[in-house]
């Protein structure tokens, strides 16, 4: 077994932990990236939907289960960059109201032990290194910010646009969403990106998205004192006689085993992982395993409540980049309803290929190569709340067991009933009329018309942060209440999750740990 000592070791290498190595590298400081995945192969397939939504070709390759013993495939993604790599780069902050306790129908969402401004310079420095384009002052619900978008809004294509327009008209506020893609719209030709209908979902062939790999862990490389180990597993993690400190990472490669040391070590694994690693490295100090004296470990998950919906209308949907809008109208409530509803944007465009996988109902006349030609794709998501019994155990052999019941549902269906009601409320078509807009059409039948818990694309909450040890794993710097040396930077440290994607805020969480492990390390 390898014995090498640094300064700081970061386990995984996706929003949290590929941020949190930009972030550090230039301090001079020894430090190792671990991650179990491999670069993603740059190929034909990265933008193949059969490859990639069909065969389900860079997928982890992992049997988990749920509550109830059944198999569970989950669509989580383990290579440089992490998630990153297949997100739709839709980088929103979360609102000020969501660090506050936030009244839902279904319960109380919890206050985080930070505040918006708290958070707010690390917004505004994670929105630059990931190249966020957008527009300011559109978003009824957005949180003060102290600085523009680094690059301009990415513009609708026509069909996106009279919809924006329909909204408008309807007295909602459409927005552009923040995007990090590197589109130059002002000069095409020299534009890393080409507004392509592969995004969300996929990984970029041209290296074109603003994912971790990308932009944070290639240029940490340009550092030589930062190290990148890919194929290494972190099995487990030992602590010293007293059990203050970590001592050991363990890593499996292949079929050698190695140990390294560290006095700082960052976990960043994704929310599911990184809990699974905790309790996995239980021993006679920590029985319960690491930072678990509270039994906070792996509780509380959270995904959001997620559904994909098709409008579906007789004149075909011609966009190829259809995530450019979102609106937040009903994100804390709506003029009959004082609860958070949730927040409205859209997925990459559906293909044919992609609805096999999910089997829709088909709309009477329609293939699903039709239907997905004639679709608007909508993204609705909605705020879960954290649940102790929903939560991520190991089973007898160490394989995760993913718990979870969803809550706080009925705001997501009046979501739902928003978005019919507004698209019943379309300008009609110069060829169909009002006959062209059919209705809407969930992608998934499963689960309640609902994203299936496979779909762990949001995952986060399991090692919450806070004040108090008896609630919380972690501190407010995410540091272990109960151990000097560990870390947690990915999405695990989120006392609620609010209903925008979580990307942006894990990422400028990673930066802030990282400013406090930077004055610790000096
Ligand atoms: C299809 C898809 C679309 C999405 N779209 C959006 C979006 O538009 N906007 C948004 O904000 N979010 C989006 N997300 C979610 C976003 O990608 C995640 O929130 C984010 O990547 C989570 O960051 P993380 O650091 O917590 O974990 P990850 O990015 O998952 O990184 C964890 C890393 O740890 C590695 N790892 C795990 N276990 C170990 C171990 N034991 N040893 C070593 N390494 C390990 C993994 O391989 C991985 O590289 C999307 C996700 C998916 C899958
Ligand atoms: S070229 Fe642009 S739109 Fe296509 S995958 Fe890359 S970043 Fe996304």
């Amino acid at each position: 077994m390898a014995n090498q000592k640094y300064d700081v070791i970061i386990i995984g290498s996706g929003a949290g932990g590929g941020t949190l190595a930009r972030h550090l590298a230039p301090s001079g400081k020894n430090i190792l990236l671990l991650e179990r995945g491999d670069y993603l192969p740059r190929e034909q397939d990265n933008w193949s939907p059969r490859a990639v939504n069909g065969a389900g070709k860079y997928q982890a390759k992992e049997t988990w289960h749920d509550g109830d013993g059944k198999e569970l495939y989950p669509h989580t993604n383990y290579w440089v960059g992490g998630n990153t790599k297949f997100y739709g780069a839709a980088l929103f902050r979360l609102r000020r109201e969501d660090f506050a306790e936030l009244r839902h129908y279904g319960g109380n969402s919890p206050a985080w032990p930070i505040s918006y401004e708290d958070l707010e310079p690390y917004y505004t420095k994670a929105e630059q290194l990931y190249q966020v384009h957008g527009t300011r002052g559109e978003d009824p619900t957005e949180p003060l910010t102290t600085a523009l978008y680094p690059f301009p809004a990415v513009s609708h294509e026509p069909r996106i646009q009279q919809l924006s327009d329909d909204f408008a008209r309807l007295g909602l506020k459409p927005l552009h969403t923040p995007l990090g893609v590197m589109l130059d719209e002002g000069d095409p030709s020299r534009s890393h990106c080409i507004r392509c209908n592969t995004c969300d979902g996929f990984p970029c062939l041209l290296h074109a998205k603003s994912d971790a790999e990308v932009l944070a862990v290639e240029p940490a490389l340009a550092h030589p004192n930062l190290t990148l180990l890919t194929n290494a597993f972190v099995e487990g993690l030992e602590t010293s006689a007293s059990g203050w400190e970590v001592t050991g990472v363990i890593v499996r490669r292949g079929d050698v085993t190695e140990r390294y040391l560290s006095d700082i070590v960052v976990v960043a694994c994704g929310a599911i992982n990184s809990a699974a690693l905790l309790l996995r490295s239980a021993s006679d100090r920590h029985p319960n395993g690491l930072a678990n004296g509270s039994d906070m470990v792996g509780r509380h998950y959270m995904g959001h409540l997620n559904s994909v919906l098709m409008a579906i209308s007789k004149c075909p949907n011609p966009t190829v980049f259809q995530k450019t809008l979102s609106f937040n109208d009903f994100y804390l409530g709506a003029p009959d309803w004082e609860y958070p509803l949730g927040h409205i944007s859209f997925v990459g465009k559906l293909d044919g290929e992609t609805l096999k996988a999910g089997a829709p109902a088909l709309v009477p006349g329609f293939t699903l190569e039709m239907m997905a030609q004639h679709s608007i794709d909508f993204w609705l998501t909605s705020e879960d709340l954290p649940d102790p019994e929903n939560r991520v155990t190991l089973d007898h052999r160490g394989n995760i067991v993913l718990s979870y019941r969803p809550n706080n549902e009925e705001g997501h269906r009046r979501l739902i009933a928003k978005l019919k009601d507004l698209m019943r409320q379309q300008s009609a078509c110069a060829i169909h009329g009002h006959d062209c807009h059919q209705g809407l059409f969930a992608r998934n039948l499963f689960a309640d018309q609902r994203i299936p818990l496979a779909g762990v694309a949001h995952q986060n909450g399991t090692i919450r942060f806070g004040l108090d040890p008896r609630t919380s794993a972690l501190d407010i710097h995410c540091k272990a209440h109960e151990i000097d040396n560990l870390y947690v930077v990915d999405g695990s440290f989120f006392p609620s999750s609010g209903a925008v994607n979580p990307a942006l805020t894990i990422m400028a969480n990673a930066l802030r740990v990282g400013d406090h492990l930077l004055a610790r390390l000096k």
